[in-house]
């Protein structure tokens, strides 16, 4: 049987989350529908969130905002949206295998997977802090250590530049298979910023316990490094959005306007998946402008 909500989020990281908080009290019936594994599960310990100075994991904080949603009345719960479809009376349809749920306004916080090199174990690597991903996220916690950025062109020249604020002790190393080249002009900054520049095959990286070995680079020298910045970007997951016909930039993430509402009316999005910075407090001012915005055009309830 199908059910109408006042909103229906999909995607229960800290964008939906947050977005669900906002919509309960509002008073609006609000369904979170989650398939897991945020990204922010990978988060082992996060310094930058404000409000926590001793820092908290990503696996506390999803706790403690999925506690403070169904506080407020929002009903979470672990599905995969299939497909999403719209009607001419503007309410939306979500499809989960043979269940639907039907809402007034939807809000896609679906994220976005990040392009891992194809290095074993990466998974518990990212959980050791032995590869990272973001060094907007814990570029601090790589003060004076030695460190390299792997991937390709200049997305990874940029990253390598970037991390010059926290270590002086810098490779990057470009994928050996790859043939985007790098400007002369970046080439020139990565010089004067004192970072080498060599070329690796992705095979001859292992992952030792306390660091990062490199065999095939192509001084032939074995390299060891504290930690890698993986560098190949990440995928925006906005099919759900796209089927409906919604408009992205280049990057494939979605267009929003000053409310979060994409270009399908009453179809909002917020967090990872809109804009590049992928930051969680990025993701949250987001969810609560969209959740906002929402609870203004749907019709006041009186107390
Ligand atoms: C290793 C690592 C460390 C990081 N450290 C920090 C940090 O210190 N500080 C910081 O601010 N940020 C950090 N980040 C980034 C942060 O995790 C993201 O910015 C944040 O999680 C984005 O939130 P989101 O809600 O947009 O997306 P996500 O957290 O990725 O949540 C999206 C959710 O949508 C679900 N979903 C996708 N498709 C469907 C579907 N069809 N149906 C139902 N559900 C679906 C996914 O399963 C997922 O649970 C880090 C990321 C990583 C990987």
């Amino acid at each position: 049987m199908t059910r109408a909500f006042d909103c229906l989020v999909i995607g229960g990281g800290p964008a939906g989350l947050t977005a669900a908080i906002y919509l309960g009290r509002f008073r609006r019936r609000v369904l979170v529908l989650d398939k897991g594994w945020s990204r922010a599960e990978w988060i082992t310990k996060s310094h930058n969130l404000p409000g926590f100075p001793g820092g908290i994991s990503g696996r506390r904080l999803l706790e403690n905002l999925r506690e403070q949603a169904r506080r407020y009345g929002a009903v979470v719960e672990s599905s995969v949206v299939d497909t999403l479809s719209s009607n001419d009376h503007g309410r939306f349809s979500a499809e989960m295998g043979a269940r639907s749920v039907t809402a007034h306004a939807v809000i896609l916080a679906t994220g976005v997977v990040e392009n891992n090199p194809p290095v074993a174990h990466v998974g518990d690597a990212v959980k050791k802090g032995l590869i990272r991903t973001c060094p907007i996220c814990d570029g601090y916690e790589s003060i004076g250590k030695h460190i390299a950025v792997l991937g390709d062109g200049e997305h990874a020249a940029g990253e390598a530049l970037f991390l010059r604020t926290y270590t002086g002790r810098l490779t990057l190393l470009l994928m050996a298979t790859e043939t985007t080249a790098l400007s002369a002009e970046t080439h020139r900054s990565l010089s004067a910023a004192g970072i080498d520049v060599s070329h690796v095959v992705i095979d001859s990286v292992s992952l030792g316990e306390n660091g990062v070995t490199i065999l095939g680079v192509e001084d032939g020298r074995l390299h060891r490094f504290d930690a890698i910045y993986s560098a190949f970007g990440t995928t925006p997951q906005a099919s759900l959005a796209t089927a409906l016909g919604a408009r992205t930039d280049d990057a494939h993430r979605l267009y929003v306007d000053a409310h979060q509402e994409t270009s399908v009316p009453g179809l909002f999005a917020a967090g990872d998946l809109v804009r590049g910075l992928n930051q969680i407090s990025v993701a949250d001012g987001e969810a609560a402008i969209a959740a906002t915005a929402i609870h203004n055009r749907l019709p006041q309830v009186f107390a």
